[in-house]
């Protein structure tokens, strides 16, 4: 197998791994998935879809793939998938430590530009995205017995893909093999009937108290919120690892600083003096993410700042207290700006429960939730999909190369929608034409982002309590404009930040400068009107149309930018803004002198 690692990186598997002691082996067979182990073997060799279900920590990750390989499995390879290439990486090397082998011995992993496997590895943790690529050349994935699929309930892009392709390969495949998916969380049942045939099997958790605290009040910035908290557990809380839950890397970074000199001065309670704080992203390297795992030294608690990969897919020992910051950095799409954006946004109410069952592993516990109890109530009950929620271009192409051309008719767990629109389009006639005459009231002559913006200040305009009954009466969808309002407030903050005057924003009597401002953010996406009524790119020479979905469709604007080409029967302008041809010009000179024929 290639390994395209750069030389200079130290690989972890150049690294002995020393087999754990038998105390620690034997603890491992208390994990709640020992006693199940008779079932769950049953369960995968009778059934050629599996599902298992079991709380973070019963085991599933780390003892399922050894079971298999002890069982009647021992010659045949087994693969398993994680959402992240961090819990491929540390699930491998725990599950080589168990077995006392190597990296790349009995046990590997593979992750892009780095594969450890090797022609004696049988049980190989990766990335749902490597196997992905994988069945590029081997669409069957015949090589494999069992494919584990695991942390289904995330739902990552790559995992509904996956699924999909399995689903496709049940079908095609003729000789045995077994498919497992695992999950964290009860939304199985959906995968089960997904699959003809599938079972569900149940582990029993063996998770200790956790006891919750909410805020009284919001909190004005979850990061003073998050110092604070840590730092009055260390000073007041009994011994046990402290968990916070952050959105990336740069928060992580800047409060891991901040611990290293406010931390030192905050005695701990209960003779634990210092206070080390660690950081866990994907991001960092894969011998500093292993730092996570050291326990704290003697005398010392330990701060972990997470991003939300430790909520499920990691297990940290040691942790005691978690707190909970509420939200996550997700990405999306359909915010309007036509590309993908990572925008923090509250996390579900799933998630929020994950989140604390990390500090009931090991021993009773305790959860900081940095919101009030309303605020959580509030919460969406489950995240949702990222394959409903993001540009699936990447997803397309890779399943093309897959050879599967019509992916309309590609079997997904959740039909990805025809592209969303800020407007709910409405499925009887009536619904239609109610949604028509809404988006009329909004209709900005300056094009789709006027309009939008339009809709956004009518939103807002109106009470708290009333705005749900308000989309619904506009035919808004209001989850999409809920987010809506959390990007423009974050953008507002951007824009305060740099001391720019926020009254002309969105000031729909003068529109003009956010016309330009578009045409400074879009000008590779400007063309102008041909003789015929379609567009001309002016970079490309591309021939477009104005999308139907547009307000300006059936308009004839001389020239305009927008955000995005969609390509169904012709190429088509989505999200336009009407524009002077003179400001192109005058706002990037050094463009369009050259492109613009006079
Ligand atoms: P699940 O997949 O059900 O969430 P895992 O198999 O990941 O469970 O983990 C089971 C248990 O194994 C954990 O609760 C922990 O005690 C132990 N464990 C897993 N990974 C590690 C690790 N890297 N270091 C120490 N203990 C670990
Ligand atoms: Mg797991």
């Amino acid at each position: 197998m290639s390994n395209n690692q750069p030389a200079k990186r130290r690989r972890l598997s150049d690294e002995s791994v020393p087999r754990l002691r038998e105390a620690e082996l034997r603890k491992i067979q208390d994990l709640p998935v020992w006693e199940a182990r008779k079932a769950v073997l049953e369960g995968i060799c009778s059934n050629q879809v599996y599902v298992i279900v079991g709380e973070t920590g019963s085991g599933k990750t780390t003892q399922i793939p050894k079971f298999l390989h002890q069982s009647r499995f021992g010659k045949s390879k087994i693969i398993c998938t994680q959402p992240r290439r961090v819990a491929a990486i540390a699930n491998a090397t725990r599950v080589a430590k168990e077995m006392g082998c190597k990296l790349g011995g009995l046990v590997g992993y593979a992750v892009r530009f780095d594969d450890t496997s090797t022609h004696e590895t049988k049980i190989r943790y990766v990335t749902d995205g490597l196997l992905l690529r994988e069945a590029v050349a081997d669409p069957l994935l015949q090589q494999y017995k069992v494919i584990i699929v695991d942390e289904a309930h995330e739902r990552t892009l790559d995992t509904d893909a996956l699924l999909g392709l399995l689903k496709r390969m049940q079908r095609l495949r003729k000789d045995e093999f077994h498919i497992v998916l695992m999950s964290a969380t009860l939304d199985a049942g959906k995968y089960a009937s997904f699959f003809p045939g599938a079972e569900i099997g149940l582990v029993q958790g063996r998770q200790h108290k956790v006891d919750v605290m909410y805020t009284k009040q919001a909190q004005e910035s979850y990061l003073d919120a998050a110092l604070t908290t840590v730092l009055q557990i260390h000073s007041k809380e009994a011994a046990g690892d402290i968990l916070a839950f952050l959105t990336g890397q740069e928060e992580i970074d800047a409060l891991c600083n901040l611990v290293k000199t406010r931390g030192a001065q905050t005695k701990g309670a209960h003779g634990q003096e210092k206070l080390q704080a660690v950081a866990i992203y994907a991001a960092l390297p894969a011998e500093q993410q292993a730092q996570v795992f050291h326990p704290a030294p003697p005398g010392s608690r330990k701060v972990i700042f997470a991003t939300n990969i430790a909520e499920t897919a990691l297990t940290i020992p040691g942790v005691r207290y978690v707190v909970d910051t509420g939200v996550v950095k997700q990405r999306s799409y359909q915010t309007g700006a036509g590309v993908d954006l990572l925008a923090v946004v509250p996390i579900s109410k799933a998630q929020a429960r994950q989140r604390s069952g990390r500090a009931g592993r090991e021993a009773p516990g305790k959860t900081f939730r940095l919101y009030t109890e309303a605020e959580f109530e509030k919460l969406e009950s489950s995240t949702t999909p990222e394959i409903l929620r993001v540009n699936l271009a990447a997803a397309v192409l890779q399943l093309k190369a897959l050879g599967i051309s019509d992916i309309r008719a590609f079997d997904f767990v959740d039909q990805p929608p025809l592209p969303a629109l800020v407007f709910v389009n409405g499925r009887t006639e009536q619904q239609k034409q109610a949604a028509t005459q809404a988006k009329q009231r909004f209709r900005r002559p300056q094009g789709d982002h006027l309009t939008a913006l339009a809709v956004l200040r009518a939103f807002l305009a109106t009470g708290k309590g009333k705005r749900g009954e308000w989309c619904v009466q506009n035919c808004i969808s209001g989850r999409a404009m809920q987010r809506c309002h959390r990007i423009f407030q974050q953008l507002c903050t951007l824009l305060q930040a740099m001391k720019l005057p926020l009254e002309r924003l969105g000031d729909t009597q003068d529109p003009e400068p956010l016309q330009r401002a578009l045409v400074c953010g879009l000008f590779l996406h400007a063309a102008c009107r041909q003789s015929d009524g379609t567009f001309k790119v002016i970079g490309t020479g591309q021939e477009v149309s104005i999308h139907p979905s547009s307000v300006l469709s059936g308009s004839k604007p001389e020239c305009i930018v927008f955000n995005e080409l969609v390509f169904t029967r012709r190429n088509y302008a989505r999200t336009v803004c009407n524009i002077q041809m003179s400001w192109l010009i005058e706002l990037v000179p050094t463009y369009f002198t050259k492109h613009i024929p006079r």
